[in-house]
């Protein structure tokens, strides 16, 4: 069997939805890019069921190669990887305040400078659309423009990134930021971050972690800063 670590890994990822509590059941859905397409879950499988031979191989056409059904996501994973050279792995999952919050339609906004770890000064809400259509996974796109992470109306998150432990992460860290965006409205209304104090961190997980922005399209071109914060990095030899 090709891909055998790959195929463990997608497991192991699927199984933390469960356990973790980002989605319940056998919603949500992970794959890995592999040489000649992706590696994706079966549809409707508990994850605890799961061995390495039923991950579902399928080509970057959509042709799946397997004793299951792909899950019915694969458009968008698959759609994801064309257009996203740097996408390595996706996590989909129906995280209860990521989902509670897209079910009001809203994104999360510049309330807390984490919301730039998906990569912009937002995370946006993907308009409505059924699950497993062409429609939704245009609309996720089109969320997902220059981030690695949005919400999806009335459903719940996509993450992706160079592997699937760091697609699960930046899930996790999504569904906090969700949760704390809610926590804050019940307070009130939170003051946002200006556009130029998000620059500002954008400029900064520039440099933070080994990962940061790594699998972003504006990693490539290093975020530009319209105003010029005090530099507190550290100079290095
Ligand atoms: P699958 O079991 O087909 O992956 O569907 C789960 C899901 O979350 C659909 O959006
Ligand atoms: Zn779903």
């Amino acid at each position: 069997m090709q891909d055998f670590e790959a195929r463990r890994e997608i497991i192991k990822i699927a199984l933390q939805l469960n356990s973790t509590g980002l989605s319940a059941g056998t919603s949500g859905n992970v794959s890995v890019r592999v040489k000649g397409g992706f590696l994706i879950t079966p549809s409707g499988v508990k994850y605890e069921k799961l061995l390495p031979p039923d991950v579902v191989f399928m080509d970057m056409d959509g042709t799946a190669h397997g004793h299951f059904a792909p899950s019915s996501e694969w458009r968008f994973h698959r759609d994801i990887y064309k257009n996203r050279s740097h996408a390595k792995a996706i996590v989909h999952a129906h995280a209860p305040y990521s989902t509670a919050l897209a079910c009001l339609e809203k994104e999360i906004p510049q309330f807390h400078y984490m919301v730039a770890i998906a990569g912009a000064k937002s995370i946006r809400c993907a308009p409505y659309a059924p699950f497993g259509t062409v429609e939704l996974s245009e609309a996720a796109l089109g969320a997902l423009d220059g981030r690695r992470a949005c919400l999806l109306a009335h459903h719940g998150l996509i993450a992706y990134a160079d592997n699937p432990e760091k697609a699960l992460t930046l899930a996790t860290e999504v569904e906090v930021l969700a949760q704390q965006y809610q926590l804050v409205l019940q307070m009130g209304e939170p003051k946002l971050l200006s556009d130029a104090e998000m620059e500002d961190v954008l400029h900064r997980f520039w440099t933070y972690g080994d990962n940061a922005q790594k699998a972003d399209e504006t990693k490539r071109t290093k975020p530009k800063l319209t105003h010029h914060p005090r530099a507190t990095l550290p100079k290095r030899r």
